[in-house]
C-alpha cells in the first residue's frame, strides 16, 4: 500500500469507532519502514505495551496475556501460553502498540471532510411556481398538488422551503444597502481598471 493510501486509511479508522490503537501484529503486515515512516511525521505515537495480545503462535489467534520473566543472566523475555502450542517466546516488539494521532485528519479523503453541500439561494422553477400558484393566484395546497400530481405535503415542503429561501434573500438585500451607505473602499481596483 502506497503511503498516500495508508495515511487515508489509518485517518478514517481514526475518525471511526473502530478505535485508534494499532497493535504489532498489524505492523507486522505494513511496508519495511513503514512504521518508523509514520512515527516521524507525528501520525502515529508508541504507547505502553499491550496487556493482552493476539496469539503471535497459531493462526487461532486467540487472545493471550504475555508473562514477563527474567532469564539467569538478567535478559527479559516474554512468554504467552497458547493453547495449541503450549508455552512459547515471544518477540517482545508483538507487546508494543502506537496510537494514530489526530494530526491524521489533514488526510482524510475530501469527500469524508467535506460538508453538506449548501443548497441554492435561489429558488427552483418548482418552487417558484409553487409559491405563485398558491400566493399569486390563490390555490390551495391541495390543488396545488393535483396539478403536480404529487402529495399535498410535498407542495407545504416545497413552500416551506421557498419562503425559508426568500427570507434570506430579503435580509441579504438589507444588508446590502446597508453597505452601500459604507464609504466605497477602492484600494486594489485600479489595477483591473488600468
Ligand atoms: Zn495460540
Amino acid at each position: 500500500m502506497e503511503l498516500k493510501e495508508h495515511l487515508a486509511v489509518l485517518a478514517k479508522r481514526e475518525k471511526s469507532k473502530v478505535g485508534n490503537i494499532i497493535a504489532a501484529y498489524e505492523v507486522k503486515r505494513w511496508p519495511e519502514g513503514r512504521l518508523d515512516e509514520l512515527v516521524d511525521m507525528g501520525m502515529l505515537i508508541s504507547i505502553e505495551n499491550a496487556t493482552t495480545i493476539k496469539c503471535p503462535c497459531c493462526s487461532k489467534g486467540c487472545p493471550v496475556e504475555p508473562i514477563r520473566g527474567t532469564a539467569n543472566d538478567g535478559t527479559v523475555y516474554y512468554e504467552v501460553l497458547c493453547t495449541k502450542e503450549g508455552s512459547s517466546d515471544v518477540d517482545p516488539f508483538y507487546l508494543k502498540q502506537w496510537q494514530i494521532t489526530k494530526k491524521i485528519r489533514r488526510f482524510l479523503p475530501k469527500t469524508l471532510k467535506r460538508r453538506k453541500r449548501k443548497a441554492s439561494p435561489d429558488l427552483s422553477q418548482r418552487e417558484t411556481d409553487i409559491y405563485r400558484m398558491v400566493y399569486a393566484e390563490n390555490k390551495t395546497p391541495m390543488e396545488v398538488a393535483i396539478t403536480f400530481k404529487c402529495t399535498a405535503q410535498n407542495i407545504y415542503k416545497h413552500l416551506h422551503n421557498a419562503e425559508k429561501k426568500l427570507a434570506a434573500k430579503n435580509s441579504r438585500s438589507i444588508s446590502t444597502e446597508r453597505s452601500q451607505d459604507l464609504p466605497h473602499d477602492k484600494r486594489g481596483q485600479e489595477s483591473i481598471e488600468g
